[in-house]
Order: C-alpha cells, then sequence, then structure tokens
C-alpha cells in the first residue's frame, strides 16, 4: 500500500489480538473491583509541567522520552508518558484525597518516544493501580497479594518472579547515593556510557544498567542497606511478614531502583524470562512524597503499573486460548430480493427472542453457493436458507455446518418460518 501508514512504535491491535486484551482487561477489573479498587479516567494530554514536577527532570521520560509539543496557543503540552502523576492530578483537583483513603485504578495509552521493539512501543497500554492514604505496609502487601492472584487468574504465575527492596526515604538515599558516587568517580571510565552521563544527574539508576561491565563493577560498591533508616527497614520487614504469612515468594533485590524520581520506601518488579531484555511487566512501589510536591496535603500512597502488551505478549504462549469468543451460532442465507427482506426481519425477530445469541446475516446479496461458503467460514453452527420459494411457501431451510454436528441430522430440514425460534431455542440449549 502506498497510503498512510501507522507512525512507528504505534501499532493497530487487530480482530484476532482483540480477544485476548478484552479476556486480560475483563480479568483484571473484575478483580480490582472485587478488591474494593474503583477506576478513574483521565485526558491523555497535560500540562507538560505536570510530569516534569513529578517524575523528574533527570529521568529517562522526562529527559528524552516526552511527546511534549506546544497547542495552538504555545501552552506546552504532552501525551502522557505514565499514569500516576496524572491520577494524583485529578484526584487532587477533585478533593478525593482529603482525609480520606482512595483505592483507584485506570487503564489505557501512555506515550513514549523509545526505541520500539519486541515489548517497547512508543504507544503502550498499561492498567495502573494508586492506593493512597494509608502508610503501609499492609496496603504495599495488599496490593503485591492482587497481582499474584491476577497471575493466578490469568494462567502465568508459573512465568513471573516478584523481585522487592526499599529505597528507604528520601534523606537515607541522599547519604546513599553521596557512597555510591564516592565509590563510582574513580573508575568513571569504566562505565557505560549512559552510567557515566547519570554519575551527574541520577546516580541511583546506575544500578539499573544492563551493561555488563558495569554490573561487574557495582559488584563491589556500597549496599543501600547500610545507609537505610531503621523505619524503612522496619517497614520493609513488616511487608515481607504479610507477604510470607500467604505465602507469596519474592527475592530481595538490593539493587533494584526505579527509574522515576517519586518513589520511596517498597519498590517491586513482576519479571519474566519469557520475553527476551523487556522482561518487566509490572512495577511499582510507594511514593509518600509525590502529592505534596505536586501541591497537596501530604498523603502517603502507592501503586503499580502493568504493561499491558507484555502481558498479552505472555499471554499468547502461555495460555493461546485465554479469551476467544464464539462467532455468531447461526447464520441466515438469503437470495433474492423478497428473501433478502423476508431474512433481515427474520433475524432480527429472533435477536429480540433470543438475545444472548449470536444472529449473522448476509448482506450484500450473492448465489446460495457463495452465501453458504461465508456461513461456512464465520464459524457458524447453523445456516438458516431463504430463497424466493422458501418465501412463498413460508419455510426456513436448517443445515448443520459443522462436523461435529454431522450425527445431529442427515442433509437438509425444513421448517415453517413460524416455528424457527423454537426450534434454535431447543437445538442451542444442547450443544
Ligand atoms: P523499562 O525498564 O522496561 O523501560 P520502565 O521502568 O520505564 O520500564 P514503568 O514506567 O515502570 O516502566 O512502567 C510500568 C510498566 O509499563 C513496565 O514494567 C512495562 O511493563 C510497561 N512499559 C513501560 N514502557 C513501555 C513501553 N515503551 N512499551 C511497552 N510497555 C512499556
Ligand atoms: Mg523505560
Amino acid at each position: 500500500m502506498t497510503g498512510v501508514r501507522a507512525i512507528k512504535g504505534m501499532h493497530d491491535i487487530l480482530p484476532d489480538q482483540t480477544p485476548t486484551w478484552r479476556y486480560l482487561e475483563r480479568t483484571v477489573a473484575d478483580l480490582l473491583t472485587a478488591y474494593g479498587y474503583r477506576e478513574i479516567r483521565f485526558p491523555v494530554l497535560e500540562f507538560t509541567e505536570l510530569f516534569k514536577r513529578s517524575i523528574g527532570e533527570v529521568t529517562d521520560i522526562v529527559e528524552k522520552e516526552m511527546y511534549t509539543f506546544e497547542d495552538r496557543h504555545g501552552v506546552s503540552v504532552t501525551l502522557r508518558p505514565e499514569g500516576t502523576a496524572c491520577c494524583v492530578r485529578a484526584a487532587e483537583e477533585h478533593g478525593l484525597l482529603f482525609n480520606q483513603v482512595q483505592r483507584l485504578w485506570y487503564m489505557g495509552p501512555m506515550f513514549r518516544y523509545e526505541n520500539p521493539q519486541k515489548g517497547r512501543q512508543r504507544q503502550f497500554h498499561q492498567i495502573g493501580v494508586e492506593a493512597f492514604g494509608m502508610e503501609g505496609p499492609d496496603v504495599d502487601a495488599e496490593l503485591i497479594a492482587l497481582t499474584a492472584r491476577l497471575w493466578q487468574q490469568l494462567g502465568i504465575a508459573g512465568a513471573l518472579r516478584l523481585e522487592l527492596n526499599t529505597i528507604g526515604t528520601p534523606e537515607s538515599r541522599a547519604a546513599y547515593r553521596k557512597a555510591l558516587l564516592a565509590y563510582l568517580e574513580p573508575h568513571k571510565d569504566k562505565l557505560d556510557a549512559d552510567s557515566q552521563r547519570r554519575l551527574s544527574t541520577n546516580p541511583l539508576r546506575i544500578l539499573d544498567s544492563k551493561d555488563a561491565a558495569t554490573q561487574a563493577l557495582l559488584a563491589n560498591a556500597p549496599s543501600m542497606r547500610d545507609y537505610r533508616d531503621a523505619e524503612s527497614d522496619a517497614h520493609f520487614q513488616g511487608l515481607c511478614a504479610l507477604l510470607d504469612s500467604i505465602g507469596v515468594a519474592y527475592v530481595v533485590n538490593d539493587k533494584l531502583v526505579r527509574g522515576l524520581d517519586y518513589y520511596s520506601r517498597t519498590v517491586f518488579e513482576w519479571v519474566t524470562d519469557e520475553l527476551g531484555a523487556q522482561g518487566t511487566v509490572c512495577a511499582g512501589g510507594r511514593y509518600d512524597g509525590l502529592v505534596e510536591q505536586l501541591g497537596g496535603r501530604a498523603t502517603p500512597a502507592v501503586g503499580f503499573a502493568m504493561g499491558m502488551e507484555r502481558l498479552c505478549l505472555l499471554l499468547e504462549t502461555r495460555q493461546p486460548q485465554a479469551g476467544s469468543e464464539p462467532m455468531p451460532a447461526i447464520y441466515c442465507v438469503a437470495a433474492g430480493e423478497a428473501a433478502q427482506k423476508a431474512g433481515f426481519a427474520l433475524v432480527e425477530q429472533l435477536r429480540n427472542l433470543m438475545p444472548g445469541v449470536g444472529v449473522q446475516l448476509n448482506c450484500g446479496g450473492g448465489s446460495f453457493k457463495s452465501q453458504l461458503k461465508r456461513a461456512d467460514r464465520s464459524g457458524a453452527r447453523i445456516a438458516l436458507i431463504l430463497g424466493e420459494d422458501e418465501v412463498a411457501q413460508g419455510v426456513v431451510n436448517i443445515k448443520w455446518l459443522r462436523d461435529v454436528d454431522a450425527g445431529r441430522q442427515a442433509g437438509q430440514q425444513t421448517l415453517p418460518m413460524t416455528d424457527v425460534q423454537a426450534w434454535l431455542s431447543s437445538q442451542l440449549a444442547d450443544l
């Protein structure tokens, strides 16, 4: 095709894929509702300042990944790269955080200007969950328990492991940052280019580096554990004990830090080895300082976001049938003008009387032969066949289309038009 194509890194989700997406969306929404979380929806476009003030100026997202542009009046706006900042903005703006706890979730597209590869796109989708007004660690554990249950329900628990850490308070982190810098500076030339740059901007992110030489150097680096404040440690132990009490397994990963500035204390990631380099399917943590940083009253908060593309990839390999949706059971073939009219009325009447049953009408005419071919391809079990003669006699021909139904009846059967619905109801009841 020489026409217009989709933008690089922005993908269509095709009809063969949407059943998996809908299954994922449905399963998550039902589970969140059962845990008492309520959905919130906010715009995909926000003032750029919101993300600069929340995510942090020296993070990957703000430095190089945002879709930022000026609107027609020269105001800088940004397509949301993540949902937490938007959720805080919306909740604060509508007074949802004042003197109350809130359990919220959202779902939708996010935008980051990244190098597209498997599991990494420029428009991607997240389901995010945020809990406000609770200091934890009980609510931290609740969020993790909820995700563990979700993987069970989706049938992908075996592919995922939980990594957990606490990054302490901003003060303890500042002390650790100093120690890490003192250790790394003399070895600056051994660091990969990104990490060298981060030395002066966001040195904790170096812990996250995938570069082997950098990781080798980090093996002897000071540990965050030694700089952590006692309260954060106690909070973390509380979280671990709650997870132990319900049998959720985890690995404590001392080097786990999150890419965004606003995290404190608990951080966690669910990781898989089955998707190549893009192995994190769900990530989150506590961000007790963010609400205040955005102008609200100090409010403890914790949340996570899962990447829906990565979850769908896992579902496709582990649960290929998940969410498959049946095609309409009945296909109405109608050849000739009078039959097309009668067919149209018949299917609408069937839809009135049997609202749960899928009925498809052959539109656009065609010979019996070509219409029956379409009926066959549609996946329907039963064809209702109408021609000029059938209409004149007030009858409908019936044909079973699938091999599995071969034993039901040989050949074709004719029924009075008025009996069709009762006959279908009795037949469909045993399918
Ligand atoms: P990564 O290290 O993979 O870049 P991140 O730390 O930038 O991830 P978060 O901001 O924590 O990611 O987003 C939460 C989840 O959203 C990720 O764990 C991932 O599953 C998904 N995600 C993030 N960026 C993308 C992307 N560009 N394409 C597809 N999924 C993404
Ligand atoms: Mg990223």
